[in-house]
């Protein structure tokens, strides 16, 4: 399985998963259709399945235009029924599903919002994580409370260390500089931050990221307890 990292809109990003035997793919959260599209056309893909993390707009804005252009079937939370129009195949917490070569687990994660969901590729070792988790950084909690977010990150922090990260947005950079305004002496944050330095000079994404990094860096992973969480989350929610 291939991964193409599509950039849309004004900084979110949407992802291409090509099974390269015979070019079948499922795009995860086409926030728009236009790039995507030119990449389908221009790589010769027969797109089956559209995933989406959550319902909001910059998720789902290519939806439409994809599922009618190639008859791709739309999956989705089943708690998002009343919010993603139509639906093709509802997703369940814990489930596992599985075609040809797209095999994942559903990842129920509440807080940004009640339907989010995290798609979890466990043979490759590769997590979809919308805006629950960024790097260095969380998604807004939005619909659920602080404590749903953070057993939803606890979720996600009990994955194997070495699995690989796909987040929504490229809010890196910004996450950065709060993660070092309130953990100054990390050395392992010293070294990502060059890291992600050096790939954004050169016009690259910052995605994937790893769990292992994140656990090292991010710290809204790194707070022991739902008291810190929620403070480093009302800081961030000001800054
Ligand atoms: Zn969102
Ligand atoms: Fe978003």
């Amino acid at each position: 399985m291939k991964i193409e990292i599509i950039k849309c809109l004004e900084d979110n990003f949407s992802y291409l998963l090509i099974n390269e035997k015979n070019s079948d793919a499922c795009v995860v959260d086409p926030g728009e259709s236009k790039p995507v599209l030119k990449f389908i056309d221009d790589n010769k893909i027969n797109l089956k399945y559209i995933l989406n993390t959550h319902h909001h707009g910059d998720h789902i804005g290519g939806n439409n235009i994809l599922k009618n252009k190639f008859n791709a079937k739309i999956l989705a939370s089943e708690n998002d029924r009343e919010r993603i129009p139509e639906i093709d195949i509802f997703l369940r917490d814990g489930q596992i599903w599985k075609d040809d070569i797209f095999e994942f687990k559903v990842i129920s994660v509440p807080g940004h919002t009640m339907g989010h969901i995290c798609f979890y590729f466990f043979n490759e070792k590769i997590v979809f994580t919308g805006d629950t988790l960024f790097s260095l950084g969380c998604g807004r909690v939005f619909e659920g409370s602080h404590k749903d977010m953070f057993n939803s990150l606890l979720k996600l922090k009990s994955l194997p260390p070495v699995t690989k990260i796909y987040f929504g947005h490229e809010y890196t950079l910004n996450n950065s500089i709060f993660c070092s305004k309130f953990d100054e002496y990390n050395s392992k944050l010293d070294r990502k931050i060059i890291d992600i330095k050096k790939k954004l000079n050169n016009g690259l994404p910052t995605v994937p990221t790893s769990i292992k990094d994140e656990l090292d860096c991010n710290i809204f992973l790194r707070a022991k307890n739902l008291k810190e969480f929620s403070k480093l989350r009302d800081l961030k929610d000001n800054f």
